[in-house]
């Protein structure tokens, strides 16, 4: 059993804390508004009023939000920030999508103070959140590595190891282009099938079943389809991903069109009023709906 502190419980963060405290761990929770912390509580995890304080004392100390500055407010707020309270070698660990160069700049600053970091963003949304089968490509010093594995294991189906830190980060980042890309053309598509007379609902049950058609955005094409918009993965996060994905290509001087051209989509979406939604609302760019 470790000592862990885990910040951020939103849609993900919940439920990776919930399989931590199944697993047996000693988890002490915080989250910025205190809606989703009775949930943990109640499934036997303690609370604490600031990250620092959750941080007081732990071996491993996690943090799930939302972006960059979520990740700069958890772990750097001189006052109430979890880095103030991280004891000498304790294992940080950020699982939230960040942009690569903001998890370089966190993980030198939890060196400076005598941490080890490693970054863990996650692949797959809150049914393997749920599950435990996330899957995890995480960057970081070998050894450091090493001793996150073990607290990692009750969250992920797969833990990948792809270097130092920043490698997570930018392959999480190609992942989620990928599949926003996919979902931008997707949801194009639907309209465009329905504009030109083909039933949508068949067209959809037959392209899914062809090897074109990835499962993961077939199954959000049919979120699409059947005007479900329950937010799991809102536009505004995947707007994010793509934001930190293509300023990562320029840095690079990478060329990535296609990246840019979702990233439009995205942002039209957003200035639409559909940022809050989940990406499944993003036919209604299409549909009017
Ligand atoms: P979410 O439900 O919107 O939760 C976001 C969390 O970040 C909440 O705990 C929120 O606190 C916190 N937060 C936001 N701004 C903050 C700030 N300035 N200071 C402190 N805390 C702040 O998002 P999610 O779906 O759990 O996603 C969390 C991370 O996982 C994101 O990086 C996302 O890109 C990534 N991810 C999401 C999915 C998915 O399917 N949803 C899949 C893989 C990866 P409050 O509760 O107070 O707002």
């Amino acid at each position: 059993m470790s000592k862990i502190a885990f910040l951020g419980l939103g849609a993900m963060g919940s439920r990776m804390a919930a399989n931590l405290v199944k697993a047996g761990h000693a988890v002490t929770v915080w989250n910025r508004s205190p809606g989703p912390v009775a949930g943990l509580v109640d499934q036997g995890a303690a609370s604490a009023p600031t990250p620092r304080a959750a941080a007081d004392g732990a071996e491993f100390v996690i943090a799930m939000v939302a972006d960059d500055r979520a990740s700069d407010a958890v772990w750097l707020n001189a006052e109430t920030g979890a880095l103030a309270g991280l004891k000498a070698g304790a294992l940080a660990v950020e699982c939230s999508t960040v942009s690569p160069d903001w998890a370089v700049r966190l993980a030198a600053a939890v060196t400076a103070k005598g941490g080890a970091f490693v970054e863990a963003p996650v692949v797959g949304s809150l049914p393997q959140a749920q599950s435990g089968q996330l899957i995890i490509l995480a960057g970081g010093e070998d050894a450091a590595f090493a001793s996150a594995r073990p607290v990692l294991a009750p969250l992920a189906s797969a833990v990948h190891h792809l270097g130092p830190v920043g490698r997570g980060a930018v392959l999480k980042l190609a992942v989620n282009t990928l599949l926003a890309s996919q979902l931008a053309v997707w949801a194009e598509m639907l309209g465009f099938l329905g504009k030109t007379g083909l039933e949508p609902g068949q067209a959809l049950d037959i392209m899914a079943t062809l090897p074109v058609a990835s499962p993961a955005a077939a199954n959000y094409a049919r979120q699409m389809l059947a005007g479900d918009f329950e937010v799991r993965f809102p536009i505004d996060l995947m707007a994010k991903d793509l934001r930190y994905a293509t300023a990562k290509a320029d840095a690079a001087h990478a060329d990535t069109p296609l990246a840019d051209a979702t990233l439009a989509t995205l942002n039209r979406a957003r200035e639409d009023g559909f940022g809050a939604q989940n990406v499944s609302a993003l036919i209604k760019l299409y549909t009017g709906r």
